[in-house]
This record gives structure tokens, sequence and C-alpha cells, in this order.
């Protein structure tokens, strides 16, 4: 600590660093078994006990019927769906940026799942092509360069993007719950 961070005398000082910042995240029993069956290619959620509802990534609980959920309430999920809603992203072009087009997320209505995956990156489709309704297919990485999202929100980088599978759009009723 520097004698300007310890007194509230003094002029304010700013400091422009670039810094590196590594995180280390403590994982739980339920995204770490979810984190391991994307690494062998599939997605799986919890269906609870109490309502029925499928909830992907599995949390561990319901939180509407407050029941907990474990392996025994495991049940495979597609990886298939449809975009329920999208954002196209801008990157801005800071130090350290990787990206440099325009490109979109999605959130995703699994087949199998009552609740969308969200920040879902879609891939070989037109920016404007886009729709709710499209079907998409997951595109996995290869085996070996799967790492599972250790905190349980997302899906890591298991799967790189999600693509049109090219059939008919799925009707309004089939997303209608679940548009942001
Ligand atoms: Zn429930």
């Amino acid at each position: 600590m520097t004698p300007d961070t310890e007194t509230d005398e003094g002029d304010v000082r700013f400091v422009r660093q670039l810094i590196g910042l590594d995180y280390a995240v403590r994982t739980n029993p339920v995204a770490r078994a979810f984190g391991e069956a994307l690494a062998e290619g599939r997605i799986t959620g919890h269906r609870c006990p109490s309502c029925g509802l499928v909830y992907v990534p599995p949390k561990g609980f319901c939180p509407i019927c407050t029941v907990p959920t474990g392996s025994e309430h495991e049940v495979a999920i597609a990886d298939r769906g449809i975009v329920t809603s999208w954002t196209v992203l801008t990157p801005i072009q800071y130090a350290g940026q990787e990206e440099r087009e325009d490109y979109a997320l999605a959130s995703l209505l699994l087949e199998g799942a009552d609740g969308t995956v969200g920040q879902q990156r879609l891939v070989e489709v037109a920016l404007d092509e886009i729709r709710m309704g499209l079907r998409v297919e997951a595109v996995w990485a290869p085996e070996g360069e799967r790492e599972p999202d250790d905190r349980g929100y997302g899906l890591g980088t298991a799967i790189t993007g999600w693509r049109p599978t090219g059939e008919p759009d799925a009707p309004a009723d089939a997303y209608r719950e679940h548009v942001l």
C-alpha cells in the first residue's frame, strides 16, 4: 500500500496499466459432472422430481420447488434446439480484443430442456438471417479441446458454435414462453 492510499488527503492518482488476471474458480459436484459429460460430447440436465422441469445447465436444485436435484435426476439433452432471442455484437477494438467482426450470441431452447441456455455463438449463418425459431445444431470442439465452464453457468468451450440445421423454423408456440 502506498502512502497515497493510506490517507484521505492529497490528490487522487490514476495509473494506466495493462495487467493480466488469472482466475481460479472453485467448482462443485454438479458443475463438474456437467463439464465431464460435455467433454464426452453429451449435454445433460436435471429434471426436478417435483415439478418435472428440466434445467440446463443443472443447478443442483429446482429454484421453483426448492428441492435438491442430483445425478439420479440427470436426463440427456439434445445438441440441437431453436433460437429464442439473440444479440449482434460489434467488438470494440481494445488491447487484447481478439474479435474483429460482428457476431451473434443467442439464447437457445434445446430439445429436452425447459429453459434456455444463453450466450451461445451462432455460426455459419448471415447475421441478417438470424430469427426466432431458427433451428440450430451444435458444432462440437474436437475431443481434448473441450474445457468445461466449471462455474456451472454455460457450456464452456465444448461447443464452439451453433449452426442452422436447414430444417423449417419452429412455430412460435415452441418458443413464445422463452423469449426475453
Ligand atoms: Zn421443481
